[in-house]
């Protein structure tokens, strides 16, 4: 034994602590099965346990990785041989609702759609909604400041986090618990915790905003024949949807096809279209959304802005067409793979997916460029498959990124950074920016205890 797993021991107890077979039986994350590699897990019950913890690691130079549902898409939950994780997975308590002031207060390692549903039975709504929303963690979410399909109407996790508490990573308690939503009282020191992926502190819990449940949801599965149409329509919705619209994702034909192949999702309609748009209103007023939803819609096929729609007529319907935007298990079937977050301003889009789609057959003439996004929030999902066998993530990458740079976008929309992007980072920050976020991490971590090498390389 090394002392510093003696240390651990001793103040936690050997319930706390999984090591050995009981880690290999971990898988290391939603991606992938591989055992878990690591000195030990612990699985603290409170902060101040997750305080003494880092405080012994911090005395031992210990390195430390944190882990909530572990579906993070760029390995920053992923631990090596030498590492000691802290899991987030007993801390997940609702502590508090409070229907008046519209928050809740709720540890970090609640699994998001818990969190939602709880709500739900006091008619409440925490808007945060993401394809992993039965495994990730209200910790993880504002670690990684994630987005998902409510973003234009929500905001992101930044938008919707009051305050929080945090452990840093010499063991001392942040408690920043604000339930108000003006408070300009100095710094706002809750930020330095939200998406910088667990390397400036440890987030033990939170007050989110909480909304009322809307009353009535309409929900469409539409398809266009060109991005003009697709760009025309977004912005009549924003009009004549103003604040209701909640949701609005794109698929490509390309994606559409892929997961409608036969053995996959059942197709509502063809095909065959380049484009199709999931989406959905939410309002206060039963009958009359629904009148204005149906009128918005009609208005929308006589203007040609779109040529097919499908309404879902039950909730199970619903849910069949929202299947379609976020399982995408089909594409796992083509490996390899790469998959990308990348943000653009809305009318480059379809110019970058051109040019992009051009460089990567020049490359490798059967490669395929799968797209999908949030684009209402400027955001793309990209499946690269090279269509060859080989590890080629270094070369993918030296395609999307550079193309990307020329067009101002970001590296990450919702995604962050982790292990696997910390050498394109420069490619969406300035040098000064880049500096001075080492210089952050040097300061509030100066041992590097706390997912160390992740996001720049401090
Ligand atoms: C099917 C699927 C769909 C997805 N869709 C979206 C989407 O639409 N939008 C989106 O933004 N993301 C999406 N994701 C990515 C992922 O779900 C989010 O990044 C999520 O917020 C991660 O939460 P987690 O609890 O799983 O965190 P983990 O994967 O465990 O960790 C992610 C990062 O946060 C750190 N971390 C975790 N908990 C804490 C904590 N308490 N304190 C400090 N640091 C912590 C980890 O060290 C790691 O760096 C999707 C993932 C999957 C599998």
């Amino acid at each position: 034994m090394n002392s510093v797993v003696d240390a651990l021991i001793e103040r936690l107890g050997e319930n706390e602590i999984v090591m050995g077979d009981k880690l290999h039986e971990r898988a290391t994350s939603y991606w992938n099965p591989a055992p878990t590699q690591a000195l030990l897990l612990l699985r603290p019950r409170s902060t101040e346990e997750i305080s003494d913890i880092l405080k012994i690691c911090h005395a031992h130079d210990q390195h430390v990785v944190v882990q909530g549902g572990l579906t993070g898409m760029v390995e920053g939950q992923v631990s090596g041989e030498q590492d000691v994780i802290i899991s987030l997975e007993r801390m997940n308590a609702i502590e508090a609702i409070d229907p008046i002031g519209g928050t809740a207060t709720v540890q970090s390692g609640a699994v998001l759609q818990t969190f939602q549903e709880t709500l739900e039975q006091d008619g409440l709504l925490f808007p945060l909604d993401l394809g992993a929303r039965g495994s990730c963690t209200i910790g993880g979410n504002i670690a990684t400041n994630a987005g998902g399909i409510n973003v234009l109407r929500y905001g992101m996790m930044r938008d919707l986090v009051l305050g929080l508490e945090a452990v840093m990573a010499d063991g001392t308690i942040i408690s920043s618990m604000n339930r108000m939503l003006k408070n300009n009282a100095g710094y706002d020191l809750k930020q330095l915790f939200i998406g910088t992926e667990g390397t400036l502190g440890v987030v033990t819990k939170a007050v989110v905003k909480v909304f009322p449940q809307p009353r009535s949801r309409h929900s469409a599965m539409v398809a266009m024949e060109n991005f003009d149409q697709l760009t025309g329509f977004l912005n009549r919705l924003r009009v004549e949807l103003a604040g209701e619209l909640s949701a609005f994702e794109v698929m490509w034909g390309n994606y559409f096809h892929a997961v409608t192949a036969p053995g996959w999702h059942r197709a509502p309609m063809s095909r065959d279209y380049p484009y199709y748009v999931m989406l959905e209103a939410e309002g206060t007023q039963v009958e009359e959304d629904a009148a204005k939803f149906n009128r918005v819609m009609e208005g929308a096929f006589e203007e040609g802005l779109i040529v097919d729609a499908v309404i879902p007529k039950s909730e199970t319907e619903r849910r069949a067409l929202w299947d379609i935007r976020e399982n995408f298990e089909a594409l796992l079937e083509r490996p390899p793979f790469y998959l990308y977050d990348v943000s653009l301003v809305i009318p480059d889009m379809q110019a970058y997916v051109d040019r992009l789609t051009a460089n990567l057959k020049a490359r490798w003439p059967n490669s395929e460029c799968i797209v999908l996004g949030h684009i209402a929030d400027g955001n793309l999902h990209l499946f690269v498959c090279p269509g060859e066998p080989g590890d080629w993530h270094y070369e993918s990458d030296s395609i999307v990124y550079p193309l990307l740079q020329e067009y101002g976008g970001s590296v990450s929309a919702e995604h962050g950074i982790g292990i696997e992007k910390l050498d394109w980072l420069g490619y969406s920050r300035t040098e000064a920016e880049i500096t001075l976020m080492k210089q952050l991490k040097n300061s509030l971590d100066p041992k590097g205890i706390l997912n160390n090498g992740r996001v720049v390389r401090a």
